[in-house]
């Protein structure tokens, strides 16, 4: 029996990465999935990569109306939504002294506000029983010097997922956190980094993990498949930390 049969997920930020990963994984455990980002030439390849009748959605996080309006497609397409995996994120980091307005409100408006609402929106949609994960960091864990603004957001979705396990008990809606250390994934190479500071970005994270590498998506998607399926219902408001060592050693 495959861990998944018979449900319908969504993954935001599904087109790249970790996310990718994680609804190709969802796609082989058996379930519908719907994936979102904001590219639909990379959405389109992602759903041909994905397969098992997958489907792909334009969908801004930070667009309130936005997301309203992907949920109604997935509902329409799928008929339901049983997990949901609240992914999307970006990573844009400088010394405080340099970190402008832009960026903070790019950071808060995608990491924390699209959190936020991707949650709230899909309530009308998702089943009783259903598991909602989100994506958060070590680095809500451990100061990293200049990710003051990525941090914070992950920190305060830590936080999100405990308040709403409290408030969605009646439902028996699950919220829980995975918080991945450095991944290798292209999160580095985004926001104009050239692909030499992506690698040194990834270089310098990875000489201060005990496991002596960067993640893979395939290790974190292994940890979305546990926390999205039965295998995880007694984990309620809970955090998973699949981060070689980075956060505790
Ligand atoms: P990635 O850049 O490969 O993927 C990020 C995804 O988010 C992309 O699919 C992108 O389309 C989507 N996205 C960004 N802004 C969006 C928006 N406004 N609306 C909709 N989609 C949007 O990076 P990744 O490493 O796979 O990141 C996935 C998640 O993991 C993020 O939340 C990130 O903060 C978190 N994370 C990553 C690492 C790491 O080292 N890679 C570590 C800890 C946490």
């Amino acid at each position: 029996m495959k861990k998944l049969e018979n449900k319908v997920a969504v993954v935001t930020g599904g087109n790249s990465g970790i996310g990718l990963a994680t609804a190709k994984v969802f796609a082989e455990e058996g379930a519908k999935v719907a994936i979102t980002g904001r590219n639909k030439a990379t959405i389109d390849e992602a759903v041909f990569e994905i397969g098992n009748a997958s489907i792909g959605l334009v969908s801004d996080v930070s667009d309130i109306n936005n997301i309203d309006r992907t949920y109604k497609t997935v509902k329409d397409t799928f008929g339901k939504i049983d997990v949901l995996v609240v992914n999307a994120g970006v990573f844009i980091a400088a010394p405080l002294a340099d970190f402008t307005e832009e960026m903070f409100d790019q950071t808060s408006d995608i990491n924390f506000k699209g959190v936020f609402f991707s949650i709230q929106k899909a309530l009308p949609y998702l089943n009783d029983g259903s598991s909602i994960i989100i994506t958060a960091s070590t680095v809500a864990h451990k100061g990293f010097a200049t990710t003051a603004a990525y941090s914070a957001s992950k920190a305060a979705v830590r936080s999100l997922a405990r308040t709403l396990s409290a408030e969605l008990l009646d439902r028996n809606i699950r919220v829980n956190v995975l918080s991945p250390g450095p991944i290798d994934t292209p999160i580095f190479s985004r926001g104009g980094a050239s692909e030499e500071e992506a690698h040194g970005t990834k270089t310098h994270f990875a000489s201060g993990i005990p496991a002596k590498r960067l993640g893979t998506s395939e290790e974190m998607a292994a940890g979305f498949l546990y926390l999205a399926s039965d295998d995880s219902k007694f984990m309620i408001g809970g955090e998973l930390l699949l981060d070689g060592g980075a956060a505790t050693l």
